[in-house]
């Protein structure tokens, strides 16, 4: 295909502006999509009413006058003649403009009309005059240097060379038009019509490539029999189920059964175990680390945050009592030695299961016969960890763990390579957890419910935003947050604070301290948004609670109502209230993400990190969620069926499959 630098008007001034907006080649330059249109809609002097939005063509009729104030601020004013009249234009700041505004030269003028003065006060005047009724007019981002006008005429001049033959099967099956005369009119739309068939038809490509490329890896990580071949004693298995001191749920049972087929099975395991927060993922991972561990392979749990992987790790030993397993712990703070111990019994087998960090990951870890991989709450590793991951050892299996419940559009778009087992129902005697919205003038109130829980022996989470007062913000911060505790009830109970700046062995000691009762209240910032499982504490308590999204306050408050007796949870905040009040309606951490989701979008769900695996240039996972359910099924159909095997596209979505990984 012809470069970017063949396109006629390109030089290396304007390449390099090209480059700077990521477009690359001429294809970048085609599939540069304007973000937004503006409607051009020829108005009509006599019709418009005073102080209206107006948008007329015409022709300069006197010589502009150019006035500059303080400032470097001007105003320029010319005479202008309509098919609806004559009327003055007034247009602020664009002296440069005046060499075009010769007499006798067609504009389009857009501004708002002042009839009694009878003067347009122009927003922008746009050279030449409309040729329709309507004008729908393409806006793209651009940068200093290079102009929506410059761009509009690049993306027309590569269009004329863009000679790339679209794959023929989009329009075989749903008779659509060609690729080339879709951008076309995408980027010069005649009609609004015309313009939203083109619109769907490219996102439908896009998703349709996206999809194909999910479903292929998903078709060959189950063709391909390359996966470790598990011999399971399903007898011992059941010894094991039977010691836990708790009966499984029924989709706990269901998702441990899915499990071990995958790992009996000669294919690799890619699954992804979702279930709400409080769910009872975590002992559903320990039963597969057994089953793991009784067909001789080594068992990797890998969670986020090292108080976490502590707290899972005394709970696994709790659980191994009367085995033979040999687990351990490995995470970043541990002293060299410690740590080498473990590579060693990594190493030579001795240790048979590991949970720990990221640290776990790192090159110097290497292992017998790793079997398993699980990573707890794995949409806070990036991808790039998860693949580091997934290369461990010679083929392990591979389980996700996330209590985030996404909307079902993205677990489509991120997860749709794996297969998923879901928990929905919760363990048995849980109550909903009871949650008010409170305003800061309403503290009282909301000590003296803390007292209740106290009174009962019950523990208490304050969680707080900020760590340290930044200058710019008035946020609650955790310290002063422990005074006015300490006030409250510094005389009969034992607050603590943790936070992300403390060292690890200092956080794992307090958290030790608040499993173990021998603190009351813990004041916290969002370090134990993920996991820590503590019965006792029944209430939790988020100052600004305004500063979190939906998602992140119900993780949050997945922290309580883990045990049999009601627990609360108690959202401060004197703004956006409303919002926060949907937490007050459900438990449901599945509304509550979609809720989320159509209020924040996807950014804040996932952090940066994984945004990016999900962005498409024209398709809109959200908005074009239809289009994509069509994208994923045809996508799959054309994958299995035998004209996908002779077909010259295999090739065209095959190549940048690794894109996707
Ligand atoms: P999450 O899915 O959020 O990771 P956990 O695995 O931490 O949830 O489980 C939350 C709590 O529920 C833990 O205290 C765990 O021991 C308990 N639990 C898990 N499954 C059951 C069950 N079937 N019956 C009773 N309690 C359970
Ligand atoms: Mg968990």
């Amino acid at each position: 295909m012809a470069k970017l630098e063949e396109v006629k008007g390109v030089g290396p001034k304007s390449l390099a502006l090209l480059n700077k907006i990521g477009i690359l080649s001429i294809e970048d330059l085609v599939t540069h999509y304007p973000f937004r249109y503006d409607i051009l809609k020829r108005g009509n002097l006599g019709e418009t009413d005073d102080g209206e939005h107006i948008v007329i063509d015409g022709k300069v009729e006197s010589i502009p006058i150019l006035l500059r104030f303080k400032g470097g601020l001007n105003k320029m004013n010319f005479r202008f003649v309509t098919n609806s009249g004559v009327v003055g234009v007034s247009i602020f700041n664009r002296a440069f403009l005046k060499t075009h505004l010769a007499v006798g030269t067609g504009v389009t003028v857009i501004g708002k009309l002042d009839k009694k003065k009878n003067v347009i006060t122009a927003a922008d005047i746009k050279m030449g005059v409309l040729t329709n009724q309507q004008k729908i007019e393409p806006v793209y981002h651009c940068t200093s240097g290079l102009t929506n006008k410059n761009l509009s005429t690049y993306i027309n001049m590569a269009l004329l060379t863009y000679g790339r033959e679209i794959p023929n099967y989009f329009q075989e099956k749903y008779q659509f038009s060609n690729k080339k005369t879709a951008l076309n009119i995408v980027h010069n739309p005649p009609t609004m019509e015309k313009l939203k068939e083109a619109t769907i038809r490219l996102k439908y490509e896009e998703l349709f490539a996206f999809m194909f490329k999910i479903n292929y890896l998903k078709e060959r990580n189950h063709k391909n029999h390359l996966g470790l071949s598990h011999e399971i004693d399903s007898d011992k298995l059941e010894e094991f189920i039977a010691k836990i001191p708790f009966e499984l749920t029924k989709d706990q049972r269901k998702a441990v059964g899915e499990i071990v087929k995958d790992l009996n099975s000669k294919s690799r395991m890619n699954r992804l175990l979702q279930g709400d927060v409080g769910s009872g993922k975590t002992i559903v991972a320990f039963i597969s680390m057994y089953a793991n561990y009784l067909s001789g392979y080594q068992s990797a749990l890998m969670a986020p945050t090292e108080i976490l992987a502590t707290q899972h790790f005394h709970h696994l030993e709790e659980l191994l009592k009367g085995t033979k397993v040999n687990a351990a712990l490995l995470t970043g703070s541990m002293s060299k030695k410690e740590k080498e111990k473990v590579y060693d019994g990594l190493r030579d087998g001795s240790i048979q299961m590991i949970i720990g960090t990221h640290a776990l990951i790192q090159e110097e870890v290497e292992y017998q016969n790793l079997g398993l991989v699980i990573t707890d709450e794995q949409h806070r590793f990036g991808v790039n960890q998860r693949a580091n991951l997934q290369n461990k050892g010679k083929r392990p299996d591979i389980l996700y763990m996330s209590a985030t419940p996404i909307p079902r559009t993205y677990a489509l778009t991120i997860y749709g390579d794996m297969d998923v087992s879901i928990i929905k129902e919760r363990p048995k005697g849980r109550k909903p957890i009871k949650t008010y919205v409170k305003s800061n003038a309403e503290i009282k109130e909301v000590l003296s419910m803390m007292y209740e829980e106290l009174k009962n022996n019950h523990q208490v989470y304050v969680i707080a935003p900020l760590i340290e007062e930044s200058e710019s913000s008035d946020l609650t911060t955790v310290v002063e947050l422990k005074d006015k505790m300490n006030l409250a009830f510094g005389s009969k109970y034992k607050i603590d604070i943790v936070h992300g700046k403390m060292t690890a062995a200092a956080k794992d000691c307090i958290m030790k301290d608040f499993s173990e009762n021998k603190v009351n209240i813990l004041i916290s910032t969002t370090v134990i948004e993920v996991g820590v499982d503590v019965p006792n504490a029944t209430m939790m308590v988020i100052f600004d609670a305004n500063r979190f999204g939906l998602s992140t306050l119900h993780q949050l408050r997945g922290r309580v109502g883990r045990g049999s007796v009601e627990s609360s949870c108690i959202l401060i905040s004197d703004t956006d209230t409303k919002r926060l009040e949907i937490m007050e309606q459900t438990n449901d951490g599945f509304e509550i993400s979609e809720e989320d989701f159509k209020l924040r979008g996807h950014g804040d769900l996932f952090g940066t990190k994984q945004s990016g695996d999900m962005t498409f240039k024209i398709a809109d996972v959200k908005q074009d969620y239809k289009i994509l359910l069509q994208a994923k099924e045809d996508s799959y159909a054309y994958l299995t069926s035998e004209e996908f095997e002779k077909e010259p596209l295999k090739e065209y979505f095959i190549t940048t499959i690794e894109d996707v990984k």
